[in-house]
């Protein structure tokens, strides 16, 4: 029997290389490649402009699936979350938060994550497993579409795009899942998928240093570097990938990185924690730290869960922080807490419930799945307030 083939999970050259295969030439894929992810169509018999012979080809051997929606919630203030199918009990999350100039979809990349920061609900689920190409780029394609239908707005590259920037910034580490991960973003900068500049799409890491100098390399998008912590003590203990990757190593690799990227800074994010890391001594510290990285600062607010143990700093600590940094220089945003509402915000894409009023809209969520897997589903998606 013959495979078939999830055309989702083939980046540009990928695409090029199974039209070609089964006889078909470059512009075909190209034309496959816009019905696809600019059109949004993933029935071959209304691609009208593919001859008829390919139409056939690609009913018997090809598909275009993207994961399975779980839930679809939208936010008092517009930021939209989905929860995406990835099987076997493992959900995902994907976060499209809507500004007046822009839309930004904040995509996974693994189900879980091994690296298991402390502060991170994500981390505290554990590892289940790598996301392919199809699931990570079906994310965008998916809402991207479900965006548009909602708005009434036309399929195609003439109906205004809903997601103008793409962050891989939602579960996982995408530097441990590195080949999937590129082809993805491959696909998200192609003129004839979703055409966006590279200024425009952020990889998020935890530091995984050597896949920071292949991705400058491979396709040096923007970069945001999670560092929590002004010197390696303290990191350790945040980040525990830091002991394989410390402080000094992860700055030189940053300011390589530079050499390459589309915009001439890193992001710094930092997540505030109350006593832990948010002192003005720390922030001190952070200055001496990045004095030779050139860089800007995105100070989040800890968004608490149950288990952590951790506190959110106040305000007019973080504030007060922010200023430190300020003054020695560098540009540094707070960032808004956005779809608290929905558990939409950083580190809780897991659908932690935090106020128990939405436990039945939870518990309606939760039974559908388990339905779908067995009382035992909860590995990424638990109830736990
Ligand atoms: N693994 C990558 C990308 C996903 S995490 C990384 O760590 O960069 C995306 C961002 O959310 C990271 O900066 C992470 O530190 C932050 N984050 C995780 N849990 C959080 C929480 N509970 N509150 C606020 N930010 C959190
Ligand atoms: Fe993984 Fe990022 Fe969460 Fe750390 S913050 S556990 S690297 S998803």
């Amino acid at each position: 029997m013959t495979a078939i083939t999830n055309l989702l999970d083939l980046d540009p050259d990928a695409l090029v290389n199974w039209c070609q295969s089964r006889g078909e030439k470059t512009f075909r894929a190209r034309q496959l490649q816009r019905w696809i992810h600019q059109f949004g169509e993933s029935d071959f018999e209304a691609m009208t402009d593919l001859a008829k012979s390919l139409r056939d080809k690609l009913r018997d051997l090809a598909t275009v699936t993207a994961p399975d929606v779980i839930s679809d919630h939208t936010s008092a203030d517009g930021t939209r979350k989905w929860l995406f199918d990835v099987g076997s009990g493992n959900a995902v999350e994907t976060v499209f938060i809507p500004e007046d100039n822009r839309g930004t979809l904040c995509v996974s990349t693994q189900a879980g994550c091994a690296v298991n920061c402390r502060f991170c609900s994500t981390g505290k689920q554990g590892f289940s497993r790598n996301l392919t190409v199809a699931e990570i780029i079906g994310q965008l394609w998916a809402a991207e579409f479900m965006l548009r239908r909602s708005k009434g707005v036309a399929a195609g590259p003439k109906g205004e795009r809903q997601i103008t920037n793409v962050v891989l910034m939602g579960m996982g580490e995408p530097l441990l899942n590195y080949e999937p991960s590129v082809a993805a973003l491959k696909l998200m900068l192609d003129d004839n998928a979703y055409g966006l500049s590279r200024r425009r799409v952020t990889l998020s890491t935890s530091g995984v240093i050597p896949m920071i100098d292949k991705l400058s390399q491979d396709c040096a998008v923007a970069l945001a570097v999670s560092l929590h912590a002004s010197n390696d003590r303290l990191r350790d203990d945040l980040v525990p990938l830091n002991k394989k990757y410390p402080l000094a190593d992860l700055m030189a690799a940053c300011t390589r990185y530079l050499d390459f990227a589309p915009r001439d800074f890193i992001t710094f994010e930092y997540c505030m924690l109350e006593g832990v890391n948010d002192s003005d001594q720390h922030a001190r510290e952070l200055l001496a730290l990045v004095a030779s990285v050139s860089c800007k600062f995105n100070l989040i607010p800890f968004n608490p869960f149950p288990q952590s143990g951790l506190k959110r700093s106040s305000n007019a600590r973080i504030r007060a922080f922010a200023q430190i940094l300020m003054d020695g220089g560098i540009v540094t945003t707070i960032r808004k807490t956005r779809g608290d509402d929905i558990d939409a915000a950083c580190g809780q894409l897991a659908g932690e419930v935090q106020d128990r009023t939405r436990v039945r809209e939870r518990m309606q969520t939760m039974s559908v799945y388990q339905e779908k897997y067995g009382k035992d589903f909860g590995r990424i998606v638990e109830i736990s307030g």
